[in-house]
């Protein structure tokens, strides 16, 4: 495939944008080579601006569960758009999309919407610290809340694709702040717990860890959370940005049947369009300003473009249920296909799979948490990762990323790519 004005427009780019991109990951620094820049995207395609069709397993990171250009979202944002972008004022569409997403996710009863996952989790910490009146958090290495100060310890992600993990600018201050544990491990959270006994506010975590590539908690370990919290006073943050309406209508609270005190969303809740939220108990998030103490604000918050394209979304996954079997059916038969092309081929790896998202690791252990993630082969992710895109499968350019699966996937998609992996892992 050629790549010609992608190349050329990354020239241009990183000459008045720092790297070239908004965000470092879309940068490819961990697989080398130029990223491709995108001309548009319509159902599972991407098309770049050489004129390559790509089928696509980043699908925005998650959010594009329905496909890309979605029809009915793409007319409620274009119908919203006619009416005016922005007003900083109540709109009746915010209290619809309020009401439907409270009454499809487990355990809340209230939801304030944000613009990014970001915000999301920044805004959650800070709630579970004024609710509770203690200041230190425990977060799980490898899993990733977004770019704000205190979650930039041993964060996932691009922040580990760019080793910084613990970037510059989070003061000593900050950093000290924010207790580090090793995701599905309990017995290293209960000594953390007994080592800071009556200052922990919150524990958050991923239910399902899709920033270090897919990890599944293990049985009993958000359970175990769970009864941790509560004999602590110590408030359970799910970060649900990308398990949110995609592991089920009521993500991953519904999926794994744990419950949770605060649960953030992102991207899908806006239907791509940037949005975040942060949903509790009402007895939570009374808390919060203008009817408690806990400040928190957006002028563009509820923005009703977002509003719009969220709402199109979310009422089509709530009148369509079967969608989470039928995707979690799309994801099980792509990781058998990759599964025998990989063993046929004699390459080490695991696959992680939980619902709609899946991971392929080229470790030779189980990936359990951040230290089997990194054990993993970055030469061959990196010849694997060329190898799809030469052979127009587009997926996320860091091995510490998940496949997102899109039900605009058709099964002829996924054997196009069970056959690239075919012949890309002779290659390995
Ligand atoms: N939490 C999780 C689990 C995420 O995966 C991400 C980003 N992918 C975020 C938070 C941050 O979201 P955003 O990029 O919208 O700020």
């Amino acid at each position: 495939m050629i790549y010609q004005r992608s190349s050329a427009l990354f020239t241009e780019a990183q000459k008045v944008i720092p790297g070239g991109v908004n965000s470092p990951v879309r940068a490819f620094k961990a697989v080398g080579g130029d990223p491709i820049f995108v001309k548009e995207a319509k159902g599972a395609y991407l098309y770049d601006e050489d004129g390559n069709r790509l089928i696509d397993y980043i699908n925005s990171w998650g959010p594009m569960i329905l496909g890309h250009a979605h029809p009915p979202v793409v007319e409620a944002v274009v119908e919203k758009a006619k009416k005016g972008t922005s007003f900083g004022m109540p709109t009746e569409i915010e209290t619809q999309i309020a009401e439907l997403a409270v009454s499809m996710v487990p355990n809340i009863d209230k939801i304030r919407f944000v613009n990014s996952g970001t915000e999301a989790c920044m805004s959650a910490v800070r709630l579970a610290r004024g609710y509770t009146q203690k200041d230190k958090i425990i977060k799980f290495a490898g899993c990733y809340h977004g770019h704000s100060d205190s979650f930039l310890i041993q964060a996932g992600s691009g922040a580990v694709t760019f080793g910084s993990p613990n970037s510059p600018g989070v003061t000593k201050g900050t950093a000290q702040d924010t207790l580090l544990a090793k995701y599905n491990d309990l017995e290293h959270v209960k000594d953390i717990i007994s080592s800071n006994l009556e200052e922990i506010a919150c524990i958050i975590i991923e239910p399902v860890a899709g920033n270090m590539g897919c990890i599944p908690p293990a049985k009993g370990f958000l359970e175990g959370l769970r009864a941790l919290c509560d004999s602590h006073n110590i408030l359970l943050v799910f970060d649900e940005v990308m398990t949110g309406f995609r592991l089920a209508k009521g993500g991953a609270q519904e999926l794994l049947g744990v419950n949770a005190d605060i649960v953030t969303f992102g991207k899908v809740i806006g239907g791509g369009l940037p949005v975040g939220a942060f949903a509790a108990r009402a007895e939570i998030m009374n808390h919060l300003a203008p009817l408690g103490p806990v400040y928190q604000a957006g002028t563009l918050s509820g923005n009703p473009l977002a509003m719009a394209a969220g709402l199109a979304m979310l009422k089509e996954l709530n009148q369509n249920s079967q969608i989470f079997d039928s995707l979690a059916k799309k994801t099980e038969y792509l990781h058998k296909g990759i599964a025998k092309a990989l063993v046929e081929n004699n390459i080490t790896h695991t696959i992680n799979r939980i619902g709609s998202m899946i991971s392929v690791h080229f470790a030779e252990t189980n990936v359990v948490d951040f230290d089997t993630a990194t054990h993993g082969n970055n030469e061959t992710f990196k010849k694997f990762f060329h190898g799809m895109l030469n052979n127009g499968i587009y997926i996320a350019p860091s091995a510490y990323e998940t496949w997102f699966i899109t039900e605009a996937l058709t099964y002829e998609d996924l054997d196009t790519t069970i056959n690239a992996v075919q012949k890309v892992a002779q290659t390995l």
